[in-house]
This record gives structure tokens, C-alpha cells and sequence, in this order.
């Protein structure tokens, strides 16, 4: 009979699976590319390539006091940004919690929540917002709403559909800056919205005010996307709307969607083709679902359920914990590359503590190389979005800062050091031009500094 294979067999066969070549991600680069530039030409493409009304780079010298307010997926951040100029701001800020019943309440009234909170953190840091109000005093606000929207200018938006776990009724379809607005307007807040935007037009704004270097931003959170500013006159579906053919604007790209529905670009494995398959929306977010936070973690505990159902791993043990979707957070990827134990302590203690299973050596060096794999394959295809953004401004001989912000850029190791090596492989040494950079706080500096740009156009 055949010899029983190693940990280090197995091994091998992942490498295979989860390793990309240079040239495949040229491949994959020129296929972004080519995705990108359909984008900017019609509106409803795989890449949406969304204008977000944010003309030009901040110039560094925007000064005064704006206000910010971030409704994300747990918290509801109120910040008071005082923008010095020169690249220099300070801010203040309170976070309010959001309630699961707010979440799926009627939409008015988690505006008339969020226009609540506004007025409290006014109350408490600025002034008496009653007096404000009797002496006309408003404060210019931006509101970053990380949902998709369609604007067709700054201070506007129709919530396509809620994303994120929010079902608020009467809201979808809607105009959310009405809504808000009629909300500070009952709740007698003395504030001005003057800006929608979403967390990543922020964070490329946030990050060119005190980085002028600064051409792209990228999230890799739970989710990830990109932006950056393209010239008026290469979008050809912008071309009726009347804006000077050399303005630039920033795009919001919703680059997680590069190769959805058709998957003719991206190397997906089964375990990609699984986790596609059995999340909500089958199809979409491919790029995304290869690379993100929320992904990573699922895609390495699919490969050990795979070696269970072949009994290689864990026989005899009962398993049942660590075969509930989405229980491998990944976070654990972080930290089974980060241990530094030649016994690999840290894995005994994620697999007895969270899944009740004993490991071998041999198997927790196993499940660290194939974090490594996992986490590698990410930082490499993001080095392919980065680079086609790059090859389509034509920044490559001129270099650029790219600002990165994400648990997953923050805290996974060594993550950043891969997005580098990837543009390298991509590019050659030239690839050592494109760096990125721990980005500024988008949805609080970078929707301040955008609501105080749109002052100065009024
Ligand atoms: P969000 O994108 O939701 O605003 P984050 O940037 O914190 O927030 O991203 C959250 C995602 O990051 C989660 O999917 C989580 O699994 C992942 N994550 C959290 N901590 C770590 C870590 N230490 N290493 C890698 N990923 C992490």
C-alpha cells in the first residue's frame, strides 16, 4: 500500500494552488486595467467607477473648524476637526453607540438619532447650540456614508440599498441627506451638511492633505476598495454633465468587484469557489472575496475541513467547533504568522482554546504555512489592483504614496512589506517607486478637509 503522505506533502499541493506567478498577475493587472477603463466609460459595469463630486486634491492650506460625522457598522463617530493648514489639523471626538433595533428602525429615525448625537457633541464641546441657532451660527458638516449611493453632486445621495447588516425601512431609494437634513432642521442642530462622501474618498483626501505624494487610497478591512482622482475628460459617461474637460474628480472605483459574475481573471481555488458560493451574494465582490478581511480567515478553515473529510487531520476528535462557517476569524491568521515559539504555542493555544482540538507540531507548522499562503495571495492580488490603478494614471516612472488603511494593512504581518515585493514582481525595480503609507483617519480628517474644500467652490 502507499506510504501515508506528510504534513509537508500536503504541503506542497497549497503552494501550487495558492501560489501567483509574476506573470499571471501582469495577467491579472492588464484585465484590471482594461476593467477600470470600461467602468469610466458607461454607468451599472462590473467595476462601477463611481464619480464621488470631489474635485480636486485638497491644497494643504484648507484651515477652520468643520465638523464630521461617520455612521459605520457599529458606532456612530461626531468629530470636530480643526484643520491649521499646512498639512496640520487637530481633532476632537466622541463615539455614540448604535443599538441593533436602530439598525432596522424607520430610516427618519436614525437620522433623528445620528442630528441627537451632532447636538450633544455640540453641546458639550463647542457651545450652546440653542444660541448658535438664534444667532445664525451653522457649522459646515461632511457626513461619510459608506453605503452605495448614486450622487450626482457633493451634498446629495440616494441610498441604493443598506449594506453592512442595516435594514432601516423607508430609506432604500431615498434621498439620505434629506432625510438628515430634516432631521438637524427639527432637532434645531446648528449645522450645514455640506458633504456626502464614503470612508475611502476620505481617507485619499485625508491622506494627500498631509502627504501631497499621496495619487491612491485602498481599505483592506472587512472589505476593501480603492480610489483615486482621474481627469474629467477621461470619463467618458461624465460627458454630458458640463464639468471643465481638465477638472479632476475623485473616483470611488468599488474595485471589489473586479471579475464578478463571469470569473474569468482571478485564480480561485474550490475553497474560493465555496466560500463565493455559500455567501449572500453568490457572483459578486470576486476580487474582494479573494482578499479581504472577512474572507481569510473562512478560506484557510475550508482547506483544514477539506483534510478533516479526507481524514488527515484530527482523527478522532471531535470537530464540530471548528466546522461552523466563519468561525476562524483573521485575526488567528495574524497570529499563527506572528508566533514566535519553535513549539508554535500560540497555534496550540488558538486550536485548544477556540476549537477544543490537540495539534501535532507538524500540523501547526502545516496550518502556519498555509496562513502564510493565504495571507501572501492577498498582499499580491492587491498589489495587482494598486498596479493597475498605477499603469492607468501612468505614475509608474514618477512614483507615488499610496495611503492604506484596514485591520488588515494595520495589523496583519508583514502584509505591506507583500504589497511591496508583489509591485516589484509586477513591475520590476521601478515597482520600488509605488509605496504605501499608513493612511490618515478618512471618515473623520478626510470628510472634514472635503467639506471644507466644498465651502471654498461655493
Ligand atoms: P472595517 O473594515 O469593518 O471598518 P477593520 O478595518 O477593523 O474594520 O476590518 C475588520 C476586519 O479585519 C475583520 O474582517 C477582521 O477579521 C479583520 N481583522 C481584525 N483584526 C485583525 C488582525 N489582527 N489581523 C488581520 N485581520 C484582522
Amino acid at each position: 500500500h502507499a506510504t501515508k503522505k506528510t504534513m509537508a506533502d500536503h504541503l506542497r499541493k497549497f503552494e501550487t494552488l495558492f501560489t501567483l506567478t509574476p506573470q499571471r498577475m501582469r495577467m491579472i493587472v492588464d484585465a484590471f486595467t482594461e476593467s477600470l477603463e470600461i467602468g469610466l466609460e458607461s454607468p451599472g459595469q462590473v467595476v462601477p467607477m463611481i464619480p464621488t463630486f470631489v474635485f480636486g486634491w485638497p491644497s494643504g492650506h484648507e484651515t477652520g473648524e468643520y465638523l464630521a460625522l461617520d455612521l459605520g457598522g457599529t458606532n456612530l463617530r461626531v468629530c470636530l476637526v480643526t484643520l491649521n493648514g499646512g498639512g496640520k489639523f487637530e481633532i476632537t471626538q466622541s463615539k455614540y453607540r448604535l443599538s441593533e433595533e436602530q439598525k432596522h428602525d424607520d430610516g427618519q429615525k436614525l437620522f433623528n438619532f445620528c442630528a441627537d448625537c451632532v447636538k450633544t457633541f455640540i453641546d458639550s464641546n463647542i457651545g450652546n447650540s440653542e444660541e448658535m441657532i438664534k444667532s445664525g451660527v451653522k457649522l459646515p458638516l461632511g457626513f461619510t456614508f459608506s453605503y452605495p449611493c448614486s450622487q450626482d453632486r457633493i451634498d446629495h445621495g440616494v441610498l441604493l440599498r443598506w449594506t453592512k447588516g442595516f435594514s432601516a425601512p423607508n430609506t432604500e431609494g431615498q434621498d439620505v441627506t434629506a432625510l438628515f437634513r430634516k432631521a438637524l432642521e427639527d432637532h434645531k442642530v446648528p449645522v450645514d451638511l455640506v458633504a456626502l462622501t464614503c470612508d475611502t474618498t476620505g481617507t485619499l483626501i485625508a491622506s494627500a492633505y498631509v502627504n501631497p505624494k499621496t495619487k491612491i487610497a485602498v481599505i483592506f478591512g472587512t472589505g476593501c476598495n480603492a480610489a483615486y482622482m482621474e481627469t474629467v475628460k477621461e470619463i467618458p459617461k461624465l460627458k454630458d454633465h458640463g464639468f471643465a474637460s481638465d477638472a479632476e474628480i475623485a473616483i470611488n472605483c468599488e474595485w471589489g468587484a473586479f471579475d464578478s459574475y463571469k470569473h474569468e481573471h482571478l485564480p480561485r481555488t474550490k475553497y474560493d469557489v465555496v466560500v463565493d458560493e455559500s455567501s449572500n451574494k453568490p457572483g459578486e465582490q470576486a476580487f474582494e472575496k479573494l482578499i479581504s478581511g472577512r474572507y481569510l480567515g473562512e478560506i484557510l478553515r475550508l482547506v483544514i475541513c477539506d483534510l478533516i473529510d479526507e481524514g488527515v487531520l484530527f482523527l478522532g476528535q471531535n470537530t464540530y467547533k471548528i466546522e461552523i462557517p466563519y468561525s476562524l476569524d483573521t485575526a488567528f491568521l495574524s497570529l499563527m504568522e506572528s508566533d514566535p515559539t519553535d513549539e508554535l504555542l500560540m497555534i496550540i493555544g488558538i486550536f485548544t482554546h477556540f476549537f477544543a482540538l490537540e495539534t501535532t507540531l507538524a500540523e501547526r507548522q502545516f496550518f502556519r504555512a498555509l496562513a502564510k499562503l493565504i495571507g501572501k495571495r492577498s498582499a499580491r492580488l492587491s498589489a495587482c489592483g494598486i498596479a493597475a490603478i498605477v499603469k492607468r494614471k501612468d505614475l509608474l516612472d514618477e512614483g507615488c504614496s499610496v495611503g492604506a488603511d484596514g485591520s488588515l494593512y494595520n495589523k496583519y504581518p508583514g502584509f505591506a512589506d507583500r504589497v511591496h515585493e508583489g509591485l516589484q514582481d509586477i513591475f520590476g525595480d521601478k515597482g520600488l517607486n509605488i509605496v504605501t503609507h499608513h493612511a490618515e483617519d478618512g471618515s473623520g480628517i478626510g470628510s472634514a478637509i472635503i467639506a471644507a474644500m466644498t465651502k471654498q467652490r461655493k
